[in-house]
């Protein structure tokens, strides 16, 4: 399969394209009906996932039942709940001479659009967008991780019994196929990964000059001032550092603190982790294992980073990093050059809140930002003085579940955002829409030449936007 020879999707693409022109995507029911059978699949399929999850990361049933099936069915509900609300036209204002004309935004679906995902949360990143894609209207590509194999077989073996081959399909493969898959024309391309794949799925969309999201990750950032429940802190953060054992793009990458809070935080996270997950988290069924070798072997490296004061035993065999604490880390070392995606909080030194604003904004901008204090104004300042795809004052990854909320990047950490009506939004086209009448051609007459100062200030009075509120000697 040399990048010479035929592309062998191209036939896929063209048979997906062809039925996009056909309309067949385009009325509500049939959006519904696609939808629903996803809630099928989510429903019929609910042990399968839990059992490709365990078998890929070791990810404990609880953790898989909530976000790989409850918040997809609760996306889908969303989205069957107000399709027919979101697919409406949307009336605009009009001027003088369009009055009696029919000004609107009509939602148009993309076309053909390719989603790519990482294997983190496997099923969860597919079928978000997947649900958007398909409730924009769209025939779709989808491209699951190779990493995450057993959830890759899952969805490649029984997405097609539930969906309509010929607008759904998934592909399978790694660098090679994602490649030659990447050389087709697509109209849209939603992707889920690193940053530096980030680029390369942006070089290849360039070639289309196709649009694309990109949900990329990074290092996000959590400050604990001073003032703050330290128990209360250390659960929450240890919630959201250890959940699918840290592989989540959105965990707390790092802990910025004094070195007092430091002191304080420590105990409580022992206490947090030993209440979570019992003296060895190594016999806990609440906690997962690294997805692969190379994974393993990468965090692994990232031990040797400032001081083991909690956790730091490992196994290879089973690929098990136990819930660890780095303490006193400084940004010079490995634990604070790349995302850690894996079950390591480093907790880096700052000497006040300004200190540790400043040390985020010198870095590229995360995909979240985390503040905990007791004083809303600390939380705020945080908020006010950072720049990040998301925020959550005073806890981690629950901003996540709500639909109502924009979920993405900014920079480094992505493009574009979704979740809830923002996917659907994300993989519709606006289309700016004017429908006038043939008649009274009068009114169009001072537009057509030959033109005069009095036609001019025809159109300055038909025309013209005025700025509110300001005085003019007109
Ligand atoms: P990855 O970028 O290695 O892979 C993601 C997808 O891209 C996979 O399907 C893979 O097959 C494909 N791919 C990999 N290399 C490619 C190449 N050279 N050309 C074309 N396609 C290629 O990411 P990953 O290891 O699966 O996931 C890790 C990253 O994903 C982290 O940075 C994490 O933060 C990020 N992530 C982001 C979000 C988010 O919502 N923003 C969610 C989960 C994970």
């Amino acid at each position: 399969m040399g990048p010479g020879s035929a592309n062998p999707y191209a036939g896929l693409v063209r048979h997906l394209r062809a039925t996009w022109q056909s309309g067949r995507t385009r009325p509500l029911e049939y959006r519904v009906s696609q939808l629903e059978a996803l809630g099928r699949f989510l429903e019929e399929k609910k042990q399968d996932i839990l059992e490709a999850t365990a078998l890929d990361m070791g990810k404990p049933s609880f953790e898989a039942f909530f976000t790989e099936i409850l918040l997809c069915k609760n996306e889908l509900n969303n989205t069957l709940n107000n399709l027919s609300y979101w697919m409406k036209d949307e009336s605009v204002d009009k001027n003088l001479v369009t009055k009696l004309d029919s000004a609107f935004i009509r939602k148009d679906p993309y076309g053909v659009v390719l989603i790519i995902a990482p294997w983190k949360y496997p099923i969860h990143l597919l079928l978000v967008p997947l649900i958007g894609a398909i409730a924009a209207g769209n025939c779709v590509v989808i491209k699951p991780s190779e990493v995450s194999k057993n959830s890759e077989r899952l969805v490649a073996e029984t997405l097609s019994c539930y969906l309509d081959n010929d607008c759904f399909a998934v592909v399978t493969g790694g660098v090679q196929e994602t490649t030659r898959l990447l050389e087709n024309k697509f109209d849209y391309i939603f992707f889920t990964g690193s940053p530096g794949v980030g680029r390369i799925i942006m070089t290849a969309a360039a070639k289309h000059l196709t649009p694309v999201t990109l949900e990329l990750g990074g290092k996000n950032p959590c400050y604990v001032s001073d003032s703050c429940q330290v128990q209360n802190v250390a659960r929450r953060v240890a919630w959201g550092r250890f959940f699918n054992a840290g592989q989540t793009c959105i965990a707390p990458d790092y802990v910025l603190c004094t070195l007092e809070m430091q002191e304080k935080l420590m105990p409580a996270l022992r206490e947090a982790i030993v209440e979570f997950f019992g003296p060895n988290p190594k016999e806990s069924p609440d906690f997962g294992r690294l997805v692969g070798d190379k994974e393993f072997q990468r965090v692994r490296a990232l031990l040797g980073s400032g001081r083991v004061a909690i956790g730091g035993q490992t196994d290879e065999a089973e690929r098990y990093i136990a819930p660890t604490v780095l303490a006193d880390v400084l940004p010079s070392d490995p634990a604070m050059q790349e995302e850690i995606l894996g079950p390591i909080l480093p907790i880096v030194v700052v000497a006040n809140m300004d200190e540790a604003i400043d040390f985020i904004n010198a870095r590229p901008r995360p995909l979240t930002v985390y503040a905990f204090s007791s004083d809303s104004k600390v939380v705020n300042q945080v908020l006010e003085r950072t720049s990040s795809g998301g925020f959550c004052g005073n806890d981690t990854l629950m901003h996540f579940t709500l639909t109502s909320l924009p979920f993405g990047g900014i920079g480094n950490s992505g493009l574009g955002k979704y979740h809830g009506k923002f996917t659907f939004d994300t993989f519709s086209q606006k289309r700016g829409c004017l429908h006038r009448s043939m008649g009274l051609e009068p009114l169009n007459s001072p537009r057509y030449p030959p033109y005069s100062q009095q036609k001019l200030g025809l159109m300055m009075a038909a025309f013209e936007v005025k700025r509110r509120g300001i005085c003019t000697l007109l």
